[in-house]
């Protein structure tokens, strides 16, 4: 059934199954080789090499590997589904230990994100990936970031061991409909993807809460004042809707005049269970979801499952299937981009799906920015005023992110603000100048006007678009996903 060949030597098996995981994108991948520069972030090494961000905002290197791309299953949208005929491969736990060690010791790496293909079964794929970490953990003692990938109907047990060993653990969803993923994925339900993502919320909730923790997790990228004022709102709009505060009372995690026994800090537990979280990954542009159903899924998952990312990947076509777009159809970039942006206002500014999107029109308009298309849209609610709005107003005002409300309101405690001292506060004045106003008075034109404005934003996004959709870029990027597949387990 496979392209095995006989004996395979592990540098052979590295240059397949490296080869075949770099296109799993919910690990913060590059996939480049790049050396470190002044004035970027980070670095990339040789591929199979991707990165991730720690929670202080470091970046780390991942060695980026399938444990086994001979898969069983047969989803339309990868390379090394069952029926295509590929080289396969498949590493033991002593082999991925030997590599990511060797790769730690040489300084490549800091960290292993390992998927794999469905070997045999779930529970044996996920016996092998478990396996693979309890040895890296307890007999090559690694201390080092693991993010692993779960296996679709996997038992839990399984899952809970793995993510005992890691440090991220996700569950792919692939598609956000469950027409959809039966469609290009008949291996795969709905069931098997969400079961083990609501074990793995409940687990990490119920682990933080033992240690004295709220349920939830923090968000990276936004202050500890911002939580408070948006993911704890009146009416809920985000958040989990689990409703922990009564066991969080009954822990005195809020009371801070609680004090724990002296001997009981001798009972914290020895690993966390996945504290860096649970992400996701959404394959675009494979079936015919609109922006809007993407969107709405999403924000279903970071509600219900309190997930750290939900990663969108626009999908390049590989096979030849009817189901799925042909082989040259470009690979949606802008789109994917957009998707991200819509994201972040889910997550960081406070926006419901129902706001991004009109009942006609349920796909974005990929020419300017969605919060800028949001604003757009109501113009009616700006200009605001700098120094009197809400921090929720404010932090819809295109051009101003979270820290910079933060900035504006220590501000205004101590006097009025102008232009000049906004600019100083990094707002960025060519996008929010149209939609505020300092002390009455806006910036240059006195024109709240559709026409004018979008024709505005639209030219100073254009540079952004031509960058992400001219032919050379796509080729650019095209060749970091030479041989493209989305094999993810
Ligand atoms: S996506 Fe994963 S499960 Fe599906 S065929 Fe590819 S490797 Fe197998």
């Amino acid at each position: 059934m496979y392209n095995i060949a006989a004996e395979q030597s592990i540098e052979e098996k590295l240059n397949i199954l490296s080869d075949a995981a770099k296109y799993d994108v919910a690990c913060t991948s590059s996939g480049v080789s790049r050396r470190g520069k002044k004035g970027y972030l980070g670095n990339s090494v040789a591929a199979g090499v991707c990165h991730s961000f720690a929670a202080d905002g470091r970046c780390i290197s991942l060695l980026k590997i399938l444990m086994s791309n001979a898969c069983v299953y047969d989803c339309k949208y990868c390379k090394n589904r069952v029926s295509n005929d590929v080289p396969r491969a498949t590493f033991t736990p002593d082999e991925i230990c030997t590599l990511t060690i060797e790769f730690y010791k040489r300084n490549y790496i800091e960290g292993l994100f390992l998927s794999s293909g469905v070997i045999r079964n779930p529970d044996y794929t996920m016996e092998k990936i478990c396996e693979t970490l309890r040895l890296l953990r307890t007999r090559y003692m690694f201390n080092g970031y693991i993010h692993v990938k779960t296996i679709p109907g996997a038992s839990s047990e399984l899952i809970y061991s793995a993510g005992l060993l890691a440090d991220r653990i996700s569950v792919n969803m692939e598609m956000p409909t469950q027409e959809s993923l039966q469609n290009v994925a008949p291996n795969k339900s709905m069931q098997s993807i969400l079961v083990p993502m609501n074990q793995i919320t409940d687990t990490i909730a119920a682990h933080r809460l033992a240690q004295g923790k709220q349920a939830r997790m923090e968000r990276n990228g936004i202050n500890d004042y911002l939580v408070d004022t948006i993911w704890n709102r009146a009416d809920g709009r985000i958040g989990c809707d689990k409703d922990y505060s009564e066991t969080n009372k009954m822990l005195s995690v809020s009371d801070s005049s609680f004090k724990y026994p002296a001997e009981q800090k001798d009972l914290k537990l020895k690993r966390d269970f996945a504290p860096g979280g649970q992400s996701t990954q959404m394959i675009i542009g494979a079936g015919n979801e609109t922006d809007y159903q993407i969107i709405k899924t999403s924000q279903a998952l970071y509600q219900r499952f309190d997930l750290k990312r939900v990663f969108y990947s626009g999908y390049i076509p590989v096979n030849d299937d009817a189901a799925l777009p042909a082989i040259g159809t470009p690979v949606p970039l802008l789109r994917e981009h957009r998707l991200y942006q819509t994201d972040w206002l889910l997550r960081f500014y406070g926006f419901d799906t129902e706001e991004l999107f009109t009942k006609d029109n349920p796909f974005l308009d990929y020419r300017v920015d969605p919060k800028c298309n949001w604003a757009l849209r109501h113009l009616e609610q700006f200009p605001v005023e700098i120094n009197t709005a809400s921090a929720d107003m404010l932090l819809r005002v295109p051009g101003i992110g979270p820290n910079s409300v933060k900035r504006i309101l220590e501000c205004r405690r101590y006097g009025s603000i102008n232009f000049a001292m906004l600019k100083k506060m990094r707002v960025v004045l060519k996008r929010a100048q149209y939609f505020i106003t300092c002390n009455g008075s806006m910036l240059g034109t006195k024109l709240i006007d559709y026409d004018y404005i979008a024709s505005r934003l639209i030219a100073e996004d254009r540079e952004e678009v031509y960058a992400i959709t001219d032919s050379g870029t796509c080729a650019r990027q095209m060749n970091l996903f030479t041989d493209f597949n989305l094999a993810t387990g």
